[in-house]
C-alpha cells in the first residue's frame, strides 16, 4: 500500500510543531524537522522515481511546503532551497542521475543555492565573481543551510567574460577545499535559517557544471526562478495561516471576564480576522492554480506575480493578527510575533518585491526583461 504525502507530513508537522519555538528562541538550525523530513521521503519529493525520489510535482510540492511553513517558516526555507537545488541540479546533469541526485532525492544529502554576492547584493542574475587561473572565487551573501549543506549550486562568471549576465552554474560538495563560512546569520525573522555568508576559494576541479558554461541564467531563469517562486509563495501562504489560526485560537479564548465576552465578540477583531482569511483564500487560489500550470507546462503561468502576491499578503495577515491580539501578541506566548518577524524576509529575498514589480512592468511594457 503506498504511503500518501498527507501520511508522510503529518510526522514531520509533529516534529515541526515541538521544535519552532525553540528554534526561532536559539536562532538554531531545524535538525529536528528536516531529518523527518528526509526520513519520510519528503526531501526527495520531485524527484523522479528513476532515482528513488517520490516524482510527485509542483502542487504535492506546495502542499508540503505550505504545511510546514505554518508550523516553522525556517523549516520550510531550508527545504525549498533544498528543492531548488535539486531541481536545477537534475536539469543540469546529463542523464538526469548523479550520486549527489540519488543523495539529495533519498535524504542524505541537503542541497542549498549560493548564488546572491556582496557585489551584486540582490541582483542575483548577475555575479560579480569569476572564474580566474580555474578557481571560482566569490563572496556569497546569504547562504541558507550554510553549515548543514552538503551541495552547494554556486553562481559564478565564466573566465574571460566581460558581461555582467554571463554565468556557470557549479555543484560543489560542501566538504572540498576552500569553503568558509565568514560570519553568524543573526535574523530578525526565519532565526533558524543559518543564512550565513560563505567565502569560497575553490578550483572548478572540484566542482560539476549544471548545464553548459556560460549558460547559468538559463538554468537560474528556467528551472529555479518557477520553483522559488511557487515555493516562497507557499512558505508566505503558510505563515500567514500560520499567524491567522494563532490570532483565531486567541480571540476566541481570551476573556473579558466583566463583560461575559471574547475578544472575538468586538466585531473590530472579527473584521480583521475575516479580512485576513479571505486574503488567505485568494492567495491559496492563486498558488494552487499555479502550481496547476506549472505541472502542465503552461508557458504564461504567472511565476513572477506569485512571490511578490504571497509575500505582500503574509505581511498584511500577520500584522493584521498581531493587532486583533493586543497586547499578548507582544510576547512569544503567542506564535503571532515569530510569524509577523518571519513573514518580513519574503519581500527582501531575490527577487525582492520591488524587482518582480519591475519585471512584471516591463514585461507588460513590451521592454527587455534585464535592460
Ligand atoms: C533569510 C534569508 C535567506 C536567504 N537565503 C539565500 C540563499 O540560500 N541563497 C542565496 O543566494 N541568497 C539567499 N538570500 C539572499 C536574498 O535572496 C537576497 O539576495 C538578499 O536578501 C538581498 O539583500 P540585500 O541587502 O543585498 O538587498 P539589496 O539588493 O541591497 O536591496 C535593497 C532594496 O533595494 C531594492 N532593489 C534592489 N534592486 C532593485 C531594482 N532593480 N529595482 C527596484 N528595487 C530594487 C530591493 O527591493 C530592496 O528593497 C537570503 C536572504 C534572506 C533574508
Amino acid at each position: 500500500m503506498s504511503t500518501t504525502i498527507e501520511e508522510r507530513l503529518q510526522p514531520v508537522l509533529e516534529t515541526a510543531a515541538a521544535n519552532a519555538a525553540a528554534v526561532d528562541r536559539d536562532a538554531r538550525f531545524p535538525e529536528e524537522t528536516v531529518t523527518a523530513l528526509a526520513k519520510e521521503g519528503l526531501l526527495g519529493l520531485t524527484m523522479p522515481e528513476s532515482i528513488e525520489g517520490l516524482g510527485a510535482g509542483p502542487s504535492e510540492f506546495l502542499q508540503v511546503i505550505r504545511g510546514l511553513a505554518a508550523t516553522d517558516a525556517s523549516a520550510a526555507m531550508v527545504y525549498l532551497m533544498h528543492t531548488c537545488a535539486a531541481q536545477v541540479t537534475l536539469a543540469g546533469t546529463d542523464g538526469g542521475d548523479s550520486p549527489s541526485l540519488r543523495g539529495m532525492a533519498d535524504g542524505s544529502r541537503l542541497g542549498t543555492l549560493a548564488f546572491s554576492e556582496r557585489g551584486s547584493r540582490s541582483h542575483f542574475w548577475a555575479p560579480v565573481s569569476q572564474v580566474a587561473n580555474g578557481t571560482i572565487a566569490a563572496t556569497k551573501s546569504f547562504v541558507t543551510s550554510a553549515a548543514h549543506a552538503d551541495d552547494l549550486v554556486v553562481s559564478t562568471r565564466p573566465e574571460g567574460t566581460e558581461s555582467p549576465i554571463e554565468s556557470t552554474l557549479y555543484l560543489v560538495d560542501a566538504g572540498v577545499p576552500g569553503i568558509e563560512i565568514s560570519g553568524p546569520w543573526v535574523g530578525l525573522g526565519l532565526r533558524g535559517n543559518e543564512s550565513s555568508p560563505v567565502e569560497l576559494k575553490v578550483s572548478t576541479a572540484d566542482g560539476t557544471v549544471l548545464g553548459e558554461e556560460g549558460k547559468g541564467l538559463d538554468l537560474m531563469l528556467g528551472v529555479v526562478l518557477p520553483w522559488f517562486q511557487l515555493g516562497q509563495g507557499g512558505v508566505s501562504l503558510g505563515i500567514a495561516e500560520g499567524a491567522l489560526g494563532a490570532a483565531v485560537a486567541h480571540v476566541t479564548s481570551a476573556q473579558l471576564e466583566h463583560l461575559g465576552q471574547t475578544l472575538a465578540d468586538l466585531p473590530t477583531v472579527r473584521a480583521r480576522i475575516g479580512r485576513s482569511q479571505t486574503e488567505v483564500d485568494l492567495l491559496a487560489g492563486f498558488l494552487a492554480d499555479l502550481a496547476r500550470r506549472m505541472a502542465e507546462g503552461d508557458p504564461n503561468a504567472p511565476v513572477l506575480s506569485a512571490k511578490a502576491a504571497a509575500n505582500e499578503t503574509a505581511i498584511r495577515v500577520t500584522t493584521e493578527a498581531m493587532q486583533a491580539c493586543g497586547g499578548a501578541a507582544m510576547s512569544p506566548a503567542l506564535p503571532v510575533e515569530r510569524f509577523f518577524r518571519d513573514a518580513r524576509a519574503g519581500s527582501v529575498m531575490a527577487p525582492t518585491t520591488d524587482v518582480l514589480y519591475e519585471l512584471t512592468g516591463r514585461a507588460l511594457a513590451g521592454m527587455p526583461l534585464l535592460g
